[in-house]
């Protein structure tokens, strides 16, 4: 997704063999090709200044021991500070609370939603043996509830019947019930996506969770979509009380800064991270140390 930075980085300190200590002098061009390769991967700008500052602050006079080059200190250095940006650990669901739980899934229309909500319940009842149902309040997308059902059918999970006649409220309650009634142990709710950030969706989401009280409310972001997927991921965490982040199609070659920029701007842990348009295998835990790898090459 990010060219080789490892590679460039080592290039501009092919000079520097022998000295003891990194300088402003000597990180100067390791810095400009980081922030090239940063903005390069669309993270946002305020984010890059403040990565840029953190990195050069724990550079700025870092011994270089006999076993290591000044280039692999450098380098060091971005891994950590890239992974303490998209946050130290792996974040896990949080589903400690008294059956079922409720992943309540927001975002744009097309991010990739109702393949997420398969996916998550096809992780669940595979890795975690857990018993999930499924239900979309997506009144207005008759397709979108069809293609729930659809994925359902594939995996072997359980889609409550939904349809776009009823109030999206309606459904979402009568589907959390029918969870209890069934003693599931997880419910997961897909709900409509526009095509743009507006306050009808909003409001609709934040009615749901209210309804549903979700144990995670999880914002899901296509990762291609770049600075877009930032201001989006802003305006969703103003609104929703989120829990966390699915970063969808991270298998694209492209854009991957979003991960950077959208942990950095809410706060929020990215749990997830859809790779593929296949339900099976298409998901896995966000690990920001394979992550930091990934982005430095
Ligand atoms: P929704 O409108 O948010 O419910 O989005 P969909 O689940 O219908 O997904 C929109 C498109 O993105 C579909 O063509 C999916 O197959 C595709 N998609 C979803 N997740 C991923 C992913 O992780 N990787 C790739 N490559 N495609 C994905």
């Amino acid at each position: 997704m990010f060219d080789n930075l490892t590679q460039k980085l080592s290039q501009s300190f092919r000079n520097l063999r022998g000295q003891g200590r990194l300088s402003e002098d000597n990180i100067r061009d390791a810095l400009r090709d980081v922030r090239m390769a940063l903005l390069e991967a669309d993270v946002a700008l305020p984010v890059v200044k403040d990565f840029i500052q953190a990195v050069r602050e724990r550079a700025l006079g870092e011994e270089v021991t006999r076993s290591l080059t000044p280039g692999q200190v450098f380098i060091k250095i971005v891994h950590d500070e890239l992974v303490a940006l998209m946050g130290a650990t792996n974040d896990r669901l949080d589903l400690q609370v008294r059956p079922p739980a409720v992943i309540l899934l927001a975002g744009l229309q097309g991010s990739g939603k109702t393949t997420t909500a398969a996916k998550l319940a096809l992780w669940l009842t595979e890795r975690e043996k857990k018993r999930v149902l499924l239900v979309s309040t997506d009144v207005y997308r008759p397709a979108a509830m069809d293609q729930l059902r659809n994925l359902g059918r594939d995996i072997g999970v359980e889609v409550f019947p939904s349809d776009p006649s009823q109030a999206p409220l309606t459904i979402a309650r009568d589907a959390l019930a029918e969870a209890q009634r069934k003693v599931m142990d997880v419910l997961i709710v897909d709900t409509a996506g526009r095509l743009h950030v507006d306050e009808e969706m909003m409001r609709e989401a934040k009615d749901l969770a209210a309804v549903v009280q979700p144990a995670e409310l999880l914002f899901v972001v296509d990762a291609m979509t770049g600075q877009d997927a930032v201001n989006t991921a802003k305006a969703f965490d103003a609104a929703l009380p989120l829990t966390g982040v699915i970063l969808t199609k991270a298998d694209g070659d492209a854009r991957g800064g979003a991960a950077l920029s959208i942990r950095a701007v809410t706060g929020k842990p990215i749990k997830f991270i859809g790779v593929g348009e296949k339900v099976r295998k298409g998901l896995e835990p966000f690990h920001p140390d394979r992550m930091a790898s990934r982005i430095l090459g």
